[in-house]
């Protein structure tokens, strides 16, 4: 793939320095407070983890991960909050973040790394064809199912996408909502 600009994402490691007397069940290797599904810290009894230093085990891949944005600590402090009511948890999310970069809001929604390598699924605008990048929307996919979107300067459109994706959409189910945006 070509591109004019690239904008590198690098993260942070957390500070677990404090901690370093938890069991080792508790820590997971690659950096974070290792979690269950709904943020309970491995190995230790009726404590929860969220945000960026909570590395939350995920069913789509069984590996632990950490999503390290605003609306992640949120979603998962939802999640929490359910499971030490012992009610059902809520409806399920995907990591979402934005970046405004020089007047241009970038927007992911889901798990771009789970894609497989291969061009990406035009959705809406031209960027991917060498046309203007803003307004454009293009989905990863895995198999036909879609697991993340990306969109430039198109936020009225990529919210359309996150319940899609959340709800693991076909790359059908994704044009097909397209179709009826445009
Ligand atoms: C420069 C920057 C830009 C970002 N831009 C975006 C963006 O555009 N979109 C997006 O989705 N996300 C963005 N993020 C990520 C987002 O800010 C984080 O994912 C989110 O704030 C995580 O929330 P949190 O509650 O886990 O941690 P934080 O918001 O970092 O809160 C942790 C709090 O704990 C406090 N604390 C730390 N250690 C201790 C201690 N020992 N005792 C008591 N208090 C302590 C800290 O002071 C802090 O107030 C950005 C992050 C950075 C650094």
């Amino acid at each position: 793939m070509q591109a004019d600009a690239g904008v590198v994402g690098i993260g942070g490691v957390p500070q677990l320095d404090w901690l370093k007397e938890l069991p080792a069940t508790a820590l997971d290797p690659a950096g974070g407070l290792h979690c269950s599904p709904t943020g309970r810290v491995h190995g230790l009894r009726g404590i929860w983890a969220v945000g960026d230093v909570a590395s939350w085990d995920d069913p789509d891949d069984g590996r632990p991960h950490r999503h390290e944005h605003w609306t992640s600590a949120g979603d998962q402090a939802a999640v929490v909050a359910h499971d030490i009511l012992g009610a059902p948890p809520p409806s399920s999310t995907v990591p979402y973040f934005w970046s405004d970069q020089f007047g241009l809001k970038i927007q992911l929604i889901g798990r771009p790394e789970l894609a497989d390598p291969g061009p990406l699924v035009p959705l809406h605008g031209a960027g991917l064809d060498g046309g203007p990048v803003r307004g454009t929307v293009a989905a990863y996919t895995a198999g036909s199912r879609v697991v993340a979107v990306a969109g430039f300067g198109a936020a009225r459109y990529v919210v359309r996408y996150r319940a899609l994706v959340a709800a693991g959409a076909t790359e059908a189910d994704a044009r097909a909502q397209a179709a009826d945006l445009t």
